[in-house]
C-alpha cells in the first residue's frame, strides 16, 4: 500500500500551497460531522491543493446547519481558488452508506449553494477505498458521527453498512467522565499529548465500534479474512490501531493521516 498521496495532501493543506500540476482538476468536498474538507486532485489522482475547517454543521451524516455548511464550503473554495489562481466549478460529495433521499441530496445542495456544481456522490467508505487503491479488503471509516464499512472484492464493491457511533461518542464519554463540556472534550481528544491518559476512558467505545463492525460482517464468511483498513479522524488516537484490532479479533491497518483518506477519495469521483 503506498501512502504517498495522503502524505502529500497533508503537506499541501498544512502549508496552504499547491503542487505543480496541469489541469484538468477534480474537486471533492467532505461535509463531515466534525470537519469540512475540500480537496483538489489532478487527472492522475495526485493532490494539488486542499483546505479544511473544524465545524459542526452535520450530525450523524445529516446536514443540520445548511447555511453554516454552505458558508464554510464557500470559504474553503475561496481559499483554494486563491492558492491555485483558478475557479473551482464542479465537485463531488460523499454520504454515509444508507443515507437516502433528501438527506443525501442535502450535501449536493450545500456545495451548489457555495458555487460548486455537484457532479457525483459516493459512499464515504467507498471513497476511502478508492484513495487507498484497495482491490480486496474491508474499509472501516470512523468519522465524527458514524462508523461505516465498505467491502471490496476484485476492486468491486460487495456491500456497505453504517452505524451511528463515531468519534463524537468518545467525546461524550470524555465529557461525562472529566465533567467538562463537549467542546473541551473534543479539544482534549485531539491533543495527542493526552492520548495515553484518555485511552482507558474511551476504550469501551472503541471496543463497541469493533463489535459493530464484526456484526456488520456477520453472515459474510467469505470476507472474514480480508485485510481491514481503518480511516477517519478517530483512528488518530495513539493506541487505536492495537486496541481496535484486539477487540475486532485480528490486526487492522491505520494509514497515515486517516482523516484525509476519505476526502482524497471523494475528489477521485469529482
Ligand atoms: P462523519 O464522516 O461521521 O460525518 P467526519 O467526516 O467529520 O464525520 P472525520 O473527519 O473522519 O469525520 O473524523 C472526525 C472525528 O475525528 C471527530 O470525532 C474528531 O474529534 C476526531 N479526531 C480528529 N482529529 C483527532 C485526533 N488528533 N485525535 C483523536 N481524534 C481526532
Amino acid at each position: 500500500m503506498e501512502y504517498e498521496k495522503i502524505h502529500k495532501l497533508h503537506e499541501l493543506i498544512a502549508s496552504g500551497t499547491m503542487a505543480e500540476s496541469q489541469g484538468p482538476y477534480r474537486v471533492g468536498v467532505d461535509l463531515g460531522t466534525a470537519d469540512v474538507v475540500l480537496v483538489v486532485i489532478d487527472g492522475e489522482g495526485n493532490p494539488v491543493a486542499g483546505s479544511m475547517r473544524w465545524a459542526s454543521v452535520v450530525k450523524d451524516g445529516l446536514v443540520m446547519d445548511f447555511r453554516g455548511a454552505m458558508m464554510i464550503v464557500e470559504e474553503l473554495k475561496a481559499e483554494v481558488e486563491a492558492i491555485m489562481g483558478i475557479k473551482l466549478e464542479k465537485g463531488a460529495t460523499a454520504i454515509p452508506p444508507g443515507t437516502m433521499g433528501r438527506n443525501a441530496q442535502a450535501c449536493n445542495h450545500v456545495i451548489a449553494g457555495a458555487g460548486i456544481e455537484p457532479v457525483g456522490q459516493v459512499d464515504e467508505p467507498v471513497a476511502a477505498a478508492k484513495a487507498l487503491g484497495i482491490e480486496h479488503g474491508i474499509v472501516v471509516d470512523i468519522g465524527g458521527g458514524t462508523t461505516g464499512i465498505a467491502v471490496l472484492k476484485n476492486g468491486e464493491l460487495m456491500f456497505t453498512a453504517d452505524e451511528p457511533t463515531g468519534g463524537t461518542h468518545l467525546s461524550l464519554v470524555l465529557s461525562g467522565s472529566y465533567k467538562i463540556s463537549f467542546e473541551e472534550a473534543e479539544l482534549m481528544k485531539r491533543d495527542t499529548r493526552r492520548h495515553k491518559e484518555i485511552m482507558p476512558t474511551v476504550l469501551p467505545v472503541i471496543e463497541k465500534m469493533a463489535t459493530l463492525v464484526n456484526d456488520m460482517l456477520e453472515g459474510h464468511q467469505e470476507y472474514q479474512q480480508y485485510p481491514v483498513y481503518v480511516v477517519g479522524g478517530t483512528a488518530y488516537l495513539e493506541g487505536f490501531e492495537a486496541e481496535f484490532g484486539k477487540a475486532f479479533g485480528r490486526p487492522v491497518h491505520v494509514p497515515p493521516h486517516p482523516l484525509l483518506v476519505t476526502p482524497l477519495g471523494i475528489a477521485m469521483f469529482g
